[in-house]
């Protein structure tokens, strides 16, 4: 990873924006910017340093990790204090800081501090650089796709029988993942079957999985901290011609976005892509939810595939591409994959086939 550009990139971020010092509380955002993977830390990006602050818990994590990207400095009690003691000792002005991470208190907390400074919320400066990935992050996450798709061929070769529920084959997923090596489980592993399949966010139940459902796999594994994000829609037993014409919509409109969808489209025109194709079709007010997110070191960051996404997508953007088609009562189904953005090209780094899978 490339440690000195990130930091040279945000520091020409911070002098557009007239920011002197930032706090960088969000924790998939100090990792970025130093590589530490623990849960408690503040990082202060003053005018001629970087200081990184935790407690004891993390001292020799962060001398680790963080050595070299960062000064280092182990907190016996407040991190905030002693934030604002270093801030105060640097030739500051302007503090900006991550509303949009922080809660009301603090942002209160934050605002009355007092006089002494100008403060700015700095709105999502980390995560616009993090939306363009380096190679090894890309590589990280065609890693973690890799897990993904391996553990869900598993599963759909040997776990799936009429009778068992949602929640026995998620357990079964997720055992697959962890033991191929995937860190964790970037988000709670989705696992729905006949009607349950038609609520795009479904959990997993206990719902006995029958004959002739929809079977829909939501899930993802994490590779040196970066997530992947796969969907893929089965038939349990032989699809009904039904069955078979809205997964081939899906499809369509998927294998379609997943062609087209480069660096340099808008947000809202890549989303466009696909929702096209199921309008067409007549099915576009059964797709309420927009095409894709960015996947990083979190699930779900820039930049989105939305029509409410009127900017670029940059080149070095790693999004999903996640069209779905939900009847209500009936069953739904959706086809994600990861998908690389470079300029006029991409590459889709989560290889499975996304033909209709019947399970007998
Ligand atoms: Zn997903
Ligand atoms: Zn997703």
């Amino acid at each position: 990873m490339n440690w000195a550009q990130r930091e040279a990139r945000l520091r020409e971020d911070l002098l557009k924006e007239n920011i002197d010092a930032l706090v960088v509380s969000h924790m998939p955002n100090i990792r970025y910017l130093t590589s530490f993977t623990g849960s408690s830390a503040l990082l202060l990006v003053l005018p001629d340093e970087i200081v990184f602050l935790s407690d004891f818990r993390y001292e020799e994590q962060a001398e680790r990790e963080v050595a070299g990207k960062a000064a280092v400095e182990i907190v016996a009690s407040d991190l905030w204090a002693k934030a604002w003691e270093l801030i105060a000792s640097s030739p500051v002005a302007t503090v900006g800081y991550e509303a949009h991470i922080l809660s009301v208190d603090e942002i209160k907390r934050f605002e009355e501090k007092g006089a002494q400074w100008v403060f700015q919320r700095s709105g999502r400066l980390v995560e616009q650089l993090r939306a363009v990935k380096e190679p090894q992050e890309v590589a990280a996450i065609r890693s973690a796709a890799n897990l993904a798709t391996r553990a869900l061929d598993e599963i759909l070769k040997n776990a799936i029988v009429p009778g068992r529920r949602e929640i026995d084959v998620a357990a079964d997923l997720e055992r697959e993942l962890r033991v191929r090596g995937s860190e964790w489980h970037p988000f709670r592993t989705i696992v729905a079957s006949g009607p349950q399949s038609a609520l795009p966010h479904a959990g997993t139940s206990n719902r006995k999985i029958g004959v002739g459902d929809f079977l829909l796999f939501d899930f993802g594994a994490q590779y040196d901290g970066y997530c992947s994000d796969i969907t893929r829609t089965v038939v349990v037993g032989t699809a009904s011609q039904k069955q078979k014409d809205i997964y081939e919509v899906v499809r369509n409109a998927q294998k379609i976005a997943c062609e087209h969808v480069v660096a340099g489209l808008l947000g809202k025109e890549a989303d466009h892509v696909a929702r096209s194709q199921i309008e067409a079709r007549g099915y576009g007010e059964h797709f309420g939810h927009s095409l894709g997110h960015g996947l990083g070191l979190e699930v779900h960051e820039e930049p989105r595939l939305s029509k409410a996404n009127g900017e670029k997508l940059p080149a070095g953007a790693v999004v999903t591409i996640e069209p779905g088609v939900y009847i209500a009562g009936w069953g739904g189904v959706r086809i994600e994959d990861d998908v690389y953005l470079m300029d006029g090209k991409n590459e889709v780094l989560s290889d499975y086939p996304t033909e209709l899978i019947e399970i007998n």
